[in-house]
């Protein structure tokens, strides 16, 4: 059977600029839109911030970016990421963002596996940044160092040889007549390129279209209109983002679905928590949108005490299994009833957010909501019988609806491999979680329970195993090696095993520093390192993960 969602919502054709902002031209508001909570005078207002992605499209444009040209942004937050990502869409091209901490090798794998044309980097990587570059073959010329400035005009320097941003920048004169190209057929023109394993392998290109983007945005929106109180809440609602904006979550809830609903976002550069609940306190924030340690950290930290956060009506989580007893800790520092902590289930193939909440409809459980509109899904039995589950029992969840990515970049074969396609044409994406349903009907509740895909996901960062497998590989010590995921102290961290060559003379710990630096940090192997005689694999040599998860678990996991 099939649970369908109670709801059908209109979705417009057309690409990300115009359902945000309308159209090209016409008034909009100047309320802010972007604000730097550390230096509140720095604000980009919602028409300011059309203004600043049109003069970046056209400078964009005006550099040889062609339509359908990738650039990769290779930032942390500041107030500006928005608008280059929008403009990036607004020129014809495709967005790809990079985690900002990469190393020069994970940098240069995306540069080359999106074929990048231009590449816009933090001014403090610069170093990293020109090395991938290199690697990558993209000449110093079409790399921009990229800052905070811009707001008052202040030329910045570019270092290492790059171009500063602000030189990629139209006039505003020139930028108030450009008029952005709507795409042929938004329903197949792809606009970012976010980064994902998906259920096997290394990370690839997730080709996310502007109709999917839009239909992701309307999905959110219309729960939220579902509220009655709606209007007058939207008021005097505002946003706090210390989620990176390179992610999906940044690219749809900060960069496109508040400044639809008109909604202020004070930007921070990255998750702190003390500045954050200083930020919640000055500026009588009335939602976050989070990821489970951020949850932990606000309901254990002794600091959440000492500030005024009366001003929170909701906090939504994401990314990663959220406990309800954490969930539970943390409603207790409002007052019974004040707040919701709603958990919702979203994955990069499916542009991001998959399952929510009717806002009035939620109670205290670890259900993850149900079916986005316009989505269906079924949960079908492991067992490889192709056969629906019962309600209530477990299986993998597929997804069909607009948000379902449309392939991965230039791999064809991984494409066809995760999205099973009916007769009738409906494309189910095949997500590698686990799941089982209340109840098969429409709206019925969701609860994710595992995983039976690869990936590990470490403070709601991917890791992926078979990266982390091959550049082991490299070590002239190892012979063979698993990486699977464990679970330490309530967080998913890797470990690996190892079949080591006896004749050479090394260490579980020298492996793991080995490893520390050639990774961003978030994929060291916390969970340890540990020899063994062989790997278990089948008799086609597929690793047997579920294997070597359980003995993990058993050896240093929680359970
Ligand atoms: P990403 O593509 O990086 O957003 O990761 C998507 C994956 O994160 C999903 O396929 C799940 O394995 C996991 N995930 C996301 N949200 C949840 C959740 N609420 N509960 C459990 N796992 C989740």
């Amino acid at each position: 059977m099939v649970i369908h969602s109670r709801w059908e919502a209109p979705i417009p054709n057309c690409s990300l600029p115009k359902w945000v902002f309308g159209s090209s031209f016409g008034p909009l508001p100047d309320t802010p839109q972007f604000i730097d909570p550390d230096h509140p005078e720095r604000v980009i207002t919602r028409g300011g911030y059309r203004l600043w992605a049109k003069r970046i499209a056209l400078g964009l444009q005006r550099a040889g970016l062609k339509t359908g040209g990738r650039v990769l942004l290779f930032s942390g937050n500041n107030l500006f990421f928005p608008t280059v990502f929008m403009g990036v869409l607004m020129a014809g091209g495709i967005f790809t963002g990079a985690n900002p901490s990469f190393v020069a090798r994970e940098l240069a794998y995306q540069l080359k596996d999106s074929g990048a044309y231009i590449l816009i980097a933090a001014d403090a990587s610069m170093g990293i940044a020109m090395e991938a570059a290199e690697q990558a073959g993209i000449p110093k010329d079409r790399v921009y160092s990229f800052d905070a400035t811009g707001l008052d005009e202040i030329k910045g320097k570019a270092r290492l040889g790059s171009r500063h941003w602000t030189e990629l920048l139209a006039s505003e004169t020139d930028a108030a007549k450009f008029d952005w190209v709507e795409p042929a057929d938004p329903r197949t023109t792809t606009c970012c390129l976010n980064y994902s394993s998906g259920t096997t392998g290394v990370p690839k290109g997730v080709e996310v279209t502007h109709y999917s983007y839009v239909a992701n945005g309307v999905q959110v929106r219309f729960l939220e209109d579902l509220d009655p109180e709606i209007t007058e809440k939207r008021k005097t609602h505002r946003q706090l983002c210390f989620l990176p904006c390179y992610h999906a979550y940044g690219q749809t809830y900060f960069s496109s679905n508040f400044p639809h609903s008109g909604v202020p976002v004070y930007i921070m550069p990255s998750f702190d928590l003390e500045k954050m609940l200083q930020h919640i306190q000055k500026y009588r924030i009335s939602q976050i949108v989070a990821v489970p340690p951020i949850i932990v950290a606000l309901a254990k930290h002794p600091l959440t005490r000492k500030y005024d956060l009366s001003s929170i009506q909701n906090i939504g989580c994401g990314a990663a299994p959220l406990g309800l007893e954490i969930s539970d800790e943390l409603a207790k520092l409002w007052p019974a009833g004040a707040i919701t902590v709603r958990q919702g289930w979203g994955m990069t193939e499916l542009t991001c957010t998959a399952t929510s909440w009717h806002p009035n409809e939620f109670k205290r459980t670890s259900s993850v909501g149900e079916v986005m509109p316009n989505c269906k899904a079924r949960i079908m039995r492991t067992d490889g019988s192709g056969e629906i589950t019962k309600p209530n029992e477990r299986g993998e969840i597929w997804i069909a609806g607009p948000i379902v990515m449309r392939g991965y970049w230039q791999k064809p074969e991984a494409t066809a491999s995760t999205i099973h396609t009916d007769p009738d044409g409906t494309r189910w994406l095949k997500t590698g979680d686990v799941a089982y349903i209340e109840k098969y009907e429409p709206g019925g509740k969701l609860h994710i329970v595992d995983r039976i895909k690869e990936l590990i996901k470490v403070k709601g960062n991917q890791v992926a195993p078979a990266e982390l497998e091959a550049l082991l590989l490299d070590h002239k010590a190892i012979v063979d090696v698993a990486v699977v995921g464990v679970t330490i102290n309530g967080g998913e961290v890797p470990r690996a095993y190892v079949v080591r060559n006896p004749a050479i003379n090394v260490t579980e710990q020298e492996i793991a520093k080995w490893l520390e630096k050639r990774v961003i940090r978030y994929k060291w192997l916390k969970g340890g390192v540990k020899f063994i005689d062989a790997i278990p694999k089948n008799p086609s040599g597929k690793i047997l993960r579920k294997q070597l998860r359980d003995l993990a678990a058993k050896e240093v996991g929680d359970r």
